[in-house]
């Protein structure tokens, strides 16, 4: 076995393991929580290693990489999220090949995917992502027109709501993004209660390498994990 094979291994067993004591002292039942891992600047051959190794999906931040990766058969067995930042242009890539589109952070965007898929004659699953920090640097809706926009999915035959996502502020201290984790739970709870058309909140996607027993103590159903699967990245490949 390769040396980066088996470290991915233990790294993933570790993980659950730190899932499944984050999920109990919680008090929620045992696999509740899905574990993506955030594959970005890994190669097909660590993504397979990674989903030989356990995780439950996988999640891509570039359409690019995706395009490399996708012939090369790296995700075979697990299902693919897009997690980036997504240019209007490139949704065309995305619509049909990838399970779930996370990171729909605005208007054109939302209305973009929606006319493709209805021209495709698709249903493209997307989460909305949530500016929960109110971050400049950061794109995504705030709790309120996230609220509004799961309101008006009834207006888009071409995608489907299935949940909210994330990234709160880099922390400082442990602990610092647990008001911010409630604060999504809370929405997501919020939003499920209206029943709204073509809306169903099964996906709360929230918590990375640096604080995802946190977001699973606040109700996360999914966590996406890149540095603590495949260690530090190396952005210069
Ligand atoms: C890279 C990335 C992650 C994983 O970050 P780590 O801190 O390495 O676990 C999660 N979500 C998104 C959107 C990312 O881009």
């Amino acid at each position: 076995m390769e040396q980066y094979e088996k470290t991915i291994r233990d790294n993933i067993a570790a993980i659950r393991a730190r899932m499944d004591a984050a999920a109990a002292a919680a008090g929620r039942p045992a696999g509740q929580v899905q574990l993506c891992a955030a594959t970005k600047t890994n190669d097909a051959e660590r993504v397979k290693a990674a989903i030989r190794g356990g995780v439950d999906l996988c999640g891509e931040n570039r359409v690019q990489e995706i395009q490399q990766k996708l012939p090369q058969g790296a995700y075979e067995g697990a299902p693919l999220h897009f997690i980036g930042r997504l240019q209007t242009n490139k949704v065309k890539y995305l619509v049909g090949v990838v399970d779930v589109i996370e990171s729909v952070d605005r208007v054109p965007l939302l209305e973009t995917i929606d006319k493709l898929a209805q021209k495709k004659g698709v249903v493209q699953k997307i989460l909305l992502e949530v500016n929960i920090g109110g971050e400049e640097s950061k794109s995504g809706f705030t709790p309120a027109e996230a609220m509004e926009i799961a309101a008006k999915m009834g207006e888009y035959p071409g995608v489907f709501l299935c949940g909210l996502m994330a990234i709160p502020p880099l922390s400082v201290e442990k602990g610092d993004n647990l008001r911010y984790f409630q604060q999504m739970y809370q929405l997501f709870i919020d939003i499920s209660q209206k029943k709204y058309d073509n809306v169903s909140m099964v996906c709360l996607s929230m918590g990375m390498s640096d604080d995802f027993e946190d977001a699973i103590a606040c109700g996360s159903t999914m966590i996406r994990i890149g540095t603590a699967i495949f260690g530090a990245r190396n952005y210069n490949k």
